[in-house]
């Protein structure tokens, strides 16, 4: 499929790796992340998938869930998160399929369930780099909640001088937490904060990432629920 012409080049906003083995739907995607500006590398399976991601370093990956071959997307996600914390777009064609998907095991930074809008997803790409490049940006102090130091230049974290590893969402939702100490956060404030406004999922998304910051972080993390209304942490 070709970009259709009459267009200036856009500039170059970084390399996204699909995994996916629709062809049709590999190329549409394809198609509309190049012309909003992407270098777009396609793999048809999870292991050449993996490979792409090491060579290149994207700055994001989207992934079919239901890949062939021995490795499937949740496995290959899976596998993604121990090697990295590059930015995930699950691509899955059951809604049962999206608490899985957004976190307890995965950590995927956000979803779309097929058939979904080429658009949209573009749209949640660049909400999601957004967020990331704002959130890589060097400008802070390490601070401390608890035992737990959160390292908002290096995106490190520790609890007592261990390094704990977190999503890149758990981090940014970790790194929001203990920018804003003892205050009550809503679930709404905190995904307008941490997922920006071009989210389109629900309030369970927050209650899944601090379900897996308080697995991983246990009771190094003062974090309470406030019941009806959200989270307070510190
Ligand atoms: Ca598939």
């Amino acid at each position: 499929m070709a970009i259709p012409t009459g267009h200036e080049p856009t500039p170059n906003h970084g390399t996204v790796v699909i995994v996916e083995d629709d062809h049709n739907i590999a190329e549409l995607v394809d198609l509309y992340l190049r012309n909003a500006g992407f270098r777009v590398l396609q793999a048809a399976d999870a292991v050449r998938g993996l490979e792409l991601v090491a060579q290149e370093q994207p700055c994001l990956v989207l992934m079919d869930i239901g890949l062939p071959g021995p490795m499937d997307g949740l496995e290959a996600c899976r596998e993604l998160r121990r090697r990295s914390d590059v930015p995930v777009v699950v691509i899955t064609a059951r809604d049962d399929e999206v608490d899985r998907v957004l976190g307890l095991e995965l950590g995927a930074d956000d979803y779309v369930t097929k058939p979904f809008s080429p658009r949209e997803l573009v749209a949640r790409v660049r909400a999601i780099l957004r967020r990331t490049d704002a959130s890589h940006r060097p400008t802070e102090e390490p601070l401390s909640i608890g035992t737990v130091t959160v390292d908002p230049l290096r995106r490190e974290v520790s609890v007592e001088d261990q390094s704990v590893a977190l999503t890149a969402r758990e981090f940014d939702l970790l790194a929001h937490f203990a920018a804003n100490q003892g205050i009550v956060l809503t679930r709404q404030q905190l995904l307008d904060a941490v997922w920006g406004p071009g989210w389109f999922g629900d309030e369970r998304t927050v209650d899944v990432h601090v379900r897996q910051l308080r697995r991983k972080l246990g009771d190094a993390l003062p974090l309470a629920t406030v019941w009806g209304v959200g989270y307070r942490c510190g």
